[in-house]
């Protein structure tokens, strides 16, 4: 099960992301959340992806694709695999192709969860995540059990730094220019199935769910 997950930032990515991968025990491999994690450790590539993050550009391909091909070929991925904002532009996935052509695998769904732009900005900015576990939660979409407290954990819940307005406007034109032609991409290969991120998010799980079941039949 080699699937890529794709969706503008506050698509509701992340959270189909977790129990697509709870489900069906596919390690998550989200270059975003391995960018952060190098930062707080503060390694050499965590210094190098600080100053683009901070601003909400991309990452230099060089950097994003050399992290992702070696994390692909780790023993845990051999049964499949779940990318997470990667691939973002279209020499990305021209590279992916050939680091799964290199490891003898092919992608089977990317699957894109459509939300529209309007509704985006709303959902982005009330976005808090755990520090401990990083689940997330939305204060009116997804809201914990007890305010600034992980359901999960217990842990305290923040926001990223790059979820603030000025930020996030910046990362949804970023990705906006990029999606288009990723998509483009895509579809004429045949693996792009569109998903419909603005139903509740139990009946978005729903579709993808009916997807994935009939690449295990
Ligand atoms: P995300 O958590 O996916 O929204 O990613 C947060 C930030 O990490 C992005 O704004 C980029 O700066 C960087 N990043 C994550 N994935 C990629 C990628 N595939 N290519 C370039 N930069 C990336």
């Amino acid at each position: 099960m080699n699937l890529v997950l794709m969706g503008l930032p506050g698509a509701g990515k992340g959270t189909q992301a977790e129990r697509i991968v709870e489900k069906y025990g596919i390690p998550h491999i989200s270059t975003g959340d391995m960018f952060r994690a190098a930062m707080k450790e503060g390694t050499e590539l965590g210094l190098k992806a600080k100053s683009f993050m901070d601003a909400g550009a991309l990452v230099p391909d060089e950097v994003t694709i050399g992290i992702v091909r070696e994390r692909l070929s780790k023993l845990d991925c051999q049964d499949g695999f779940l990318l997470d904002g990667f691939p973002r532009t279209v020499a990305q996935a021209e590279a992916l192709e050939g680091i799964l052509e290199a490891l003898g695998k092919k992608i089977d769904y990317v699957i894109n969860v459509e939300v529209d732009k309007d509704i985006l900005m709303a959902r982005l900015t009330g976005r808090r995540i755990c520090k401990s576990c990083g689940a997330t939660y939305h204060l009116v979409f997804n809201p914990p059990a007890a305010e600034g407290k992980c359901d999960r954990c217990g842990g305290e819940l923040y926001q990223r730094a790059d979820d603030n307005e000025e930020t996030v406007q910046n990362r949804l034109d970023v990705n906006l220019k990029q999606t288009e032609p990723l998509l483009d991409f895509y579809r004429q290969k045949g693996y792009l199935k569109d998903i419909n991120g603005q139903q509740e998010i139990g009946k978005v799980f729903e579709d993808i769910d009916q997807l994935l079941k009939g690449l295990n039949e």
